[in-house]
């Protein structure tokens, strides 16, 4: 049976590891029907010495190096914040942040390659 879900988080992955970051934001924003958030290499002083963060005030995953931008690991759970914080909601969990990235990655990993890219070219 063909998963729609699956496809849809495999084809996420896929941007994100093919430096179409940009284009899997979009693609998750129209998902879960929330504004789509700003991308920034560079991290804001306070967050110091970690790889990512979601600033919700500007509605912005920072990264910090151009590398991290293909880490779908850290995109996603950045993401997870966007989703958690539309109408001033909480931040949510670290675990569950965790967790939502890690369901893209594994439909990613059981998906494999090659069967997507006869899905998807
Ligand atoms: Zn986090």
């Amino acid at each position: 049976m063909f998963d729609s879900e699956r496809a849809f988080k495999v084809k996420i992955v896929q941007l994100i590891l093919g430096k179409e970051t940009q284009k899997a934001i979009e693609a998750l924003s129209q998902h879960y029907g929330i504004v789509v958030p700003q991308l920034r290499v560079g991290m804001p002083k306070k967050y110091g010495k970690k790889v990512g963060c979601y600033v919700s005030n500007t509605k912005t995953i920072h990264v910090v190096n151009r590398e991290k931008l293909e880490d779908p690991f850290v995109i996603l759970h950045e993401f997870y914040h966007h989703i958690r914080t539309h109408g001033g909601e909480h931040l949510g969990t670290e675990k569950h942040a965790n967790r939502f990235a890690e369901e893209f990655i594994e439909a990613y990993k059981t998906f494999g390659k090659y069967s997507f890219n006869y899905i998807f070219d």
